[in-house]
């Protein structure tokens, strides 16, 4: 198993820590974030981007297929492209509405 004392002794003989992150950037890590990276990826990814588990898991699984959750007359997922919507950049995807497209968008309620 791989402990902290071993990563700083790796990191001050000059190997650097990075990742290619979900969301398609490099990320350098520090021996902790190593640490915490390996214990738990999802969990480190969704502190790093400053979101619950929970909707860090809802994007990532709405990134991989961002089309319109929706239901066309047909009774078929309409699959037009959900607008706007950046993949490569964490964000809540709020169900109903930034899951689908203008045409299946739900309505906000203005009270
Ligand atoms: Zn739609």
């Amino acid at each position: 198993m791989i402990n902290k004392r071993d990563l700083i002794e790796l990191k001050k003989r000059g190997i650097k820590f990075a990742i290619l992150s979900d969301f398609g950037w490099n990320l350098n890590l520090t021996p902790n974030e190593v640490l915490r990276f390996i214990s738990d990826p999802e969990k480190f990814y969704a502190d790093r981007c400053g979101m619950s588990l929970r909707d860090y898991r809802t994007w990532k699984e709405f990134a991989r297929n961002p089309q319109c959750t929706g239901t066309t007359k047909k009774g078929e997922r309409c699959n037009n492209g959900a607008h706007p919507f950046d993949p490569w950049n964490p964000q809540i995807v709020i169900k109903g509405i930034d899951d689908r497209c203008l045409l299946h968008k739900e309505k906000v309620s203005t009270k």
